[in-house]
């Protein structure tokens, strides 16, 4: 059931066939711009994960079995129509998450190079030779598949996240049981769409949108099929998962919370940088993990970056996701917001001032619509250790770059960060000191196909995108054979 004006799927897909749950019942995907229910979705129970990891294990023999031509032939046709699905599911993003339709555009388009540069990837996977490594033998090292690959997404970008799993596990010669979150199912099952369209073998993607995460959860963690658990979400729920997959032994990738610190120069373009940083916090309505959340701005650069990235801030405009001139939509739902509004006054208790924003823009008890808003206080608090999901900054000024370096590293954090200075060889030579996956000098960061992503510390284990996320789907067998 939806109240869509366009077709979309609403069933689970297992086993190749677009079914209802084996309860027979369903949740409802609310819009959070408006708060109304726009589709009733498929509840999948435990007993759907365990017919969709039976059928991945009954297509595997066939998907890994075929040439990497054959199966990047599919993976093509499957972009093919997801190109034709771009706009819809665009429209799906907006109307499951609320960002704008410009965001949406671009994390379809965004999902597209991604799914394509894994596709080219399925025709590299690499092995090595060595002859007569020993006087009597010669030794090879194939990288084989793992087998069944259980995703978990979260719901900030429902097709880029998907895109990051399935379109690399398939490459890989993997079957792929995806969970997506329950507030963006529709856009998941809109891609899988097109992966069924394309002749992907019955069985080697399954989808299961459910309102009882940990119950299927539980089953990807519990099959001895399933051989890896690829999620993206928060640190707590990583913890759990990588804590279940302890008796399995099984491999578990996991990219986690972020609390991105940004380092400021007291030698930056003041305007230049408000720029970067402004973006880079709040994207998607701050709502991603890789977020600048804390900044630590030189005491000589302080005043003005203050006074200008607030005025930058003020300038952003909230409102309907659907308009063109909208930066910044609602966040996923009012419990994110209460959430934030909790985080702000308990930072205000303990001395930060509130400087602009932080307000709900519609007191509504359906809509999520919150301010921007900057924080600003002497000395790190201890609210500024955790991740604010949201537009909310915070700015706290250091004396020099040492006691930046020292703020920026006291976090449990470790997934992304930003350095600016005038002198790029200065930054450089912070962002060494920087513990952390991914570091931005001078720029906000962008994500590309072919450079992994991931955290270090509590932000996660394993590397997604790139040539290491491929691998990560792979294990290596080593064979030796003698020389007669
Ligand atoms: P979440 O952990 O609540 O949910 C993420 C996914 O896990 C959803 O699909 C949810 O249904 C599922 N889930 C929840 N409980 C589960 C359980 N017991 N067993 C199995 N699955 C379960 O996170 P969220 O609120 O959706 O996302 C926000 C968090 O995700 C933030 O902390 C953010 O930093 C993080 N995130 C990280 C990255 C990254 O690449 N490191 C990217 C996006 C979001």
């Amino acid at each position: 059931m939806t109240t869509l004006d366009f077709p979309v799927e609403t069933r689970l897909l297992v086993a190749g066939t677009w079914r209802e749950s084996s309860t027979g019942e369903t949740f409802a995907v609310s819009d959070p711009s408006t708060g109304r229910v726009v589709a009733r979705v498929a509840d999948a129970a435990a007993a759907d994960a365990e017919a969709a990891v039976d059928a991945a294990a009954a297509a595997l023999p066939e998907w890994v079995g075929l040439t990497a031509t054959a199966r990047h032939e599919i993976l093509q046709r499957a972009i093919a129509g997801l190109r034709r699905r771009e706009d819809v599911i665009a429209r799906l993003i907006v109307h499951e998450t609320g960002k704008p339709l410009a965001e949406a555009r671009g994390e379809i388009a965004n999902s597209l190079r991604f799914f394509d540069f894994f596709s080219q990837e399925a025709l590299r996977l690499p092995g090595e030779y060595w002859p007569q490594i020993q006087s009597d033998r010669d030794a090879y090292v194939v990288h084989e598949p793992v087998g069944i690959v259980g995703a978990i997404t979260p719901w900030n970008f429902p097709a880029f996240m998907v895109a990051c799993k399935v379109g690399a596990a398939l490459a890989a010669g993997c079957a792929v049981v995806l969970k997506p979150a329950e507030q963006t199912p529709l856009t998941a099952l809109a891609i899988a769409e097109a992966f069924v369209e394309a002749g992907l073998p019955a069985g080697i993607l399954s989808v299961l949108p459910t309102n009882d995460p940990a119950g299927v959860g539980r089953v990807l963690l519990e099959r001895p099929e399933v051989a890896c658990v690829t999620f993206t979400g928060s640190t707590a729920v990583g913890q759990r998962l990588l804590a279940g997959a302890a008796d399995g032994v099984k491999r578990v990738l996991l990219e986690l919370g972020g609390n991105a610190p940004v380092v400021v120069s007291d030698d930056v373009d003041v305007d230049k940088v408000v720029g970067q940083v402004v973006r880079a916090r709040f994207a998607n309505a701050g709502q991603a993990c890789v977020a600048a959340n804390r900044v630590y701005v030189h005491r000589r650069a302080a005043a003005r970056f203050i006074d200008a990235f607030s005025t930058a801030v003020q300038e952003l405009r909230v409102g309907d996701p659907w308009e063109a001139t909208t930066n910044i939509g609602p966040l996923i739902d009012i419990r994110a917001v209460e959430t934030l509004e909790d985080q702000i006054a308990r930072s205000v208790a303990q001395g930060a001032v509130l400087r602009t924003g932080g307000r709900r823009t519609r007191d509504t008890a359906t809509s999520a619509f919150l301010e921007p808003g900057i924080l600003t206080a002497d000395g790190a608090l201890d609210t500024f250790g955790e991740e604010f999901f949201g537009p909310i900054a915070s700015i706290v000024v250091a004396e020099d770059d040492d006691e930046a370096v020292r703020l920026a590293n006291d976090s449990r954090y470790g997934l992304s960060a930003y350095v600016f200075s005038g002198d790029a060889e200065r930054g450089r030579r912070i962002a060494d000191r920087i513990r952390s996956g991914n570091v931005g000098v001078n720029c906000a960061l962008t994500s590309d196909p072919a450079l992994p992503f991931g955290g270090v510390r509590m932000s996660g284990i394993g590397r997604e995108r790139g040539r290491a996320g491929v691998l990560e789907f792979l294990e290596s067998k080593t064979i030796q054979v003698g020389r007669r």
